[in-house]
């Protein structure tokens, strides 16, 4: 397979554009040097405006999973309750990170239902130090109810920790409005650069929470990252990706340029094009919403159909050139995903239904092409 002819549209690792190709090839310098710090507080700064939040930002060399344990490690300690919130794989992973560091407190819904506040609110009534939430469900294709859950965590002295791995960059996440402590974003997936880092924006008050945990990580600690994030010339604690820098570098200034604003509302617009094509073709979605749960704008989940796995659709659509996801776990065959995080366009989300249509057709499910892509394209017409 050419893989510059593969379309990539899966929640994640994304296209990375030939720009940001091009930056992650430059020299290696000095990660103790002013280069160095230009570059970290560059990033830093647009990401605050991604982030919403006047909170400390910093970039951690390791996937989004790393950024979840240095959330969790560095402010949990043993026999801390920590209600964790799962309605999908995601949620899950946090409920496990917790249980190491932690006494979890378990809020499980069936994966891809909304989440019920009041069973939140129940748990959070008797006691815990701190709450997870994973913002935008990428397993289950479902946006779960942040500011909600920032209120409560609020109200019953929690710190907020929330997963925005795959909302952050892509959809509207407001981390100061919403009273998140600490918010986790992934490199590879909508800021569109190559996957390795992890950005993590942390409070005043997790800072004064993690000073009494005696066992933080040692590697991914939080407190370490804010102390040589406050150096005259900002650095990491340990020697940084700096290729992968460079590369989440330039994918901000193609944020910048595009605006959030903007960047937003063409997540929203590909996902709306994305639904209408599928319930043209009969294709139901996977989530079951609440009035504070929405459908994700950055990944769509769907019922695969009678007679044909989402392991089917995601093999035939390979062979067709076109990456999408199948489903995770106890989800797999059971639902196929598209994503459209990044710089996805227009055009790249036409030729996915377009390939998802001939699919469907030839394993009988519809009987004629076109239904889909014009349902799409009215979507993005009209925006
Ligand atoms: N959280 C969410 C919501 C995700 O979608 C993912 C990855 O898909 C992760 C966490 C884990 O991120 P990583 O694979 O970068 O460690």
């Amino acid at each position: 397979m050419d893989l510059e002819d593969t379309l990539l549209m899966m929640p994640g690792p994304v296209t990375v554009t030939p720009r940001v190709l091009r930056a992650m090839s430059k020299p290696m310098i000095n990660h103790r040097s002013a280069e160095f710090a230009g570059i970290y507080t560059d990033c830093r700064e647009i990401l605050s405006s991604i982030f919403q939040t006047k909170n400390d930002i910093f970039v951690l060399s390791g996937s989004g999973t790393a950024g979840m344990e240095a959330a969790v490690g560095s402010s949990v300690g043993s026999g801390d309750k920590v209600v964790a919130i799962e309605n999908g794989k995601f949620g899950e992973r946090f409920k496990d990170i917790a249980a190491i560091y932690g006494e979890v407190v378990p809020v499980v819904f069936e994966w891809g239902q909304p989440v019920n506040l009041e069973v939140v609110k129940e748990k959070l009534e008797e006691g815990a130090k701190a709450i997870t939430l994973v913002h935008n469900e990428t397993s289950a294709g479902i946006l779960n109810p942040a500011a909600e859950i920032g209120k409560l965590a609020k109200k019953h002295d929690a710190l907020f920790i929330m997963d925005g791995v795959t909302s952050l960059g892509g959809d509207d996440v407001k981390v100061d409005e919403w009273g998140v402590d600490i918010a986790v974003v992934g490199s590879q997936k909508c800021l569109a650069a190559p996957p390795g880092l992890s950005v993590v924006s942390v409070s005043e008050k997790a800072f004064e929470v993690m000073k009494d945990v005696t066992k933080r990580p040692y590697y991914n600690d939080l407190l370490a990252y804010k102390k040589s994030g406050d150096k005259p010339k900002a650095e990491t604690p340990y020697t940084p990706a700096i290729p992968l820098f460079y590369a989440l570098q330039e994918a901000l200034h193609i944020v910048k340029e595009e605006g959030m604003e903007a960047r937003i509302k063409r997540h929203r617009v590909l996902s709306e094009a994305i639904r209408a094509a599928v319930a043209e073709l009969n294709i139901e979605m996977f989530p079951q919403l609440n009035e504070y749960s929405h459908y994700s704008n950055t990944v769509s989940a769907m019922k695969a159909p009678t007679d044909v796995t989402g392991e089917d659709i995601k093999s035939d659509m390979k062979a067709r050139g076109v990456i999408i996801a199948g489903g995770q776990e106890r989800l797999k065959n059971k639902i196929f995903r598209i994503g459209c995080m990044g710089n996805v366009t227009g055009r790249d989300v036409l030729s996915t239904i377009q390939q998802l249509e001939i699919v469907l057709n030839k394993h009988g499910y519809i009987d004629r092409l076109g239904a889909g892509v014009e349902a799409a394209n009215r979507v993005l017409d009209r925006a």
